[in-house]
């Protein structure tokens, strides 16, 4: 029996534990073996001079193009990815950001860059891509006539993430992207935060589709890895330039991150059940100036997720009414169930102090019509604790904040 078969209509629950797994690639065993190889032996000289004349996925060749256990993932995200012929994997989710606009840029050409999206995505703009002679030009998502006219004869591609980082607002995608193809650029999403369960994005318009398999995928905090899936014309493009930078992942990793996708769906189930009631709780709460939390009701971008959107996550942001970053840092300092770092998407939760402002050129933090005092945030990552425990340690951290 073929577990891959019929997964198409499947719904998620199911498409999620059969992706992936051909027999060919698991054998007699449930999971692919971790297949570690370099070198990939031939049969004989004749089986030797045929290798290089193919160069397809799923076809042993050397090391640096994978093997089975990676195959297995990559196959496997691209059948949760609808409208996606296949799925390249990277070292990290900002190496599959660079992989991805060195796929569809060249010098001379301009990007256009979301105002909001992750700093290392910004920074790649104005550092690699510069370098290079492309152009980064910033964009305010929520602005879709400045939008529009800020593309010229030059831009080749549009880079776009929602919610946005740390501020959370959800922005038109399939409008922007609709834009992005009728000027002849290629949009790019950074999908991590939704992932294929939460927003099928090139259903949705979008060209190519990324993930920081780092965070939900994985699921863990055990690993690092990125994926791009597209259409069958970008995704050869992509292939192609991800094998002439030597892109490759290890199978050891390819094999977590494949146990790790078994119960994405459950974990995001759990968590943005468990994060919207911390949402909603927080947003009575006398500290609190504003919730940017795309599932809650009232939330900025709240009524396009809930449009375009099928599922969420754990991640979401608050900002305090008033008070300073000592306030802040106090109230980070004081949460005992939450960790403090970078990173998101395992089964811990992770609190982060959060300054939008400093990451944006034209958009404005905190938004209208917060007041400029109400700005010092703090972004959550719910993972997989008791919600009535996370809310508790919440309650008695927010004590920290308001003790002066
Ligand atoms: C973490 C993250 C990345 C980068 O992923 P790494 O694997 O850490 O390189 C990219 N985009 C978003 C939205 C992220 O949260």
């Amino acid at each position: 029996m073929s577990h891959t078969s019929n997964l198409e209509n499947a719904a998620p629950g199911t498409k999620i534990v059969g992706a992936g797994r051909r027999k060919e690639w698991t054998g007699p065993v449930v999971n692919p073996p971790v297949w570690r190889a370099s070198t990939h032996l031939y049969e004989n000289t004749a089986a030797l001079a045929e290798g290089p004349r193919h160069n397809e996925d799923g076809r042993f060749f050397y090391g640096r193009r994978g093997a089975p256990t990676q195959w297995a993932l990559s196959e496997a995200l691209t059948q949760l990815e609808p409208g996606a012929a296949g799925t390249v994997l990277y070292a990290s989710g900002v190496a599959a950001i660079a992989g991805a606009l060195l796929t569809v840029l060249k010098p001379g050409d301009v990007v256009l860059i979301s105002d909001n999206a992750y700093d290392p995505s910004r920074s790649m703009g104005k550092g690699l891509l510069s370098d290079f002679g492309i152009e980064p030009r910033f964009f305010d998502p929520l602005d879709i006539p400045a939008y529009e006219a800020l593309f010229c004869e030059r831009t080749r591609a549009v880079l776009l993430e929602a919610p946005g980082s740390l501020s959370m607002e959800v922005c038109d995608l399939p409008e922007l992207a609709r834009i992005a193809r009728a000027k002849g650029a290629v949009s790019v999403l950074d999908n991590t935060w939704a992932g294929p369960l939460g927003f099928q994005a090139l259903e949705k318009g979008i060209d190519i589709t990324l993930m920081a398999l780092t965070k939900h995928v994985g699921g863990h905090s055990d690993l690092m890895m990125g994926s791009a899936s597209a259409g069958p014309e970008l995704y050869a493009k992509l292939r192609e330039r991800a094998q002439q930078l030597g892109t490759v992942v290890s199978p050891d990793d390819a094999a977590l991150a494949l146990r790790g996708l078994r119960t994405l769906h459950l974990r995001l189930q759990q968590e943005t059940e468990s994060a919207l009631a911390i949402a909603q709780w927080l947003s009575q709460r006398p500290e609190v100036a504003q919730v940017f939390c795309p599932m809650l009701p009232g939330a900025p971008g709240h009524d396009l997720w809930k449009r375009d959107f099928t599922g969420g996550c754990g991640l979401f942001s608050f900002a305090f009414k008033g008070g300073d970053a000592a306030a802040r840092n106090r109230f980070v300092d004081a949460l005992s169930l939450f960790g403090l770092g970078f990173s998101w998407g395992g089964y811990e939760s992770l609190a982060l102090p959060v300054d939008p402002g400093n990451y944006r050129s034209c958009m404005v933090w905190p938004p209208k019509p917060a007041a400029p005092a109400d700005r010092f945030g703090v972004r959550l990552a719910i993972g997989l604790e008791d919600t009535g425990d996370l809310i508790a340690d919440i309650e008695q951290a927010l004590g920290a904040w308001s003790a002066a």
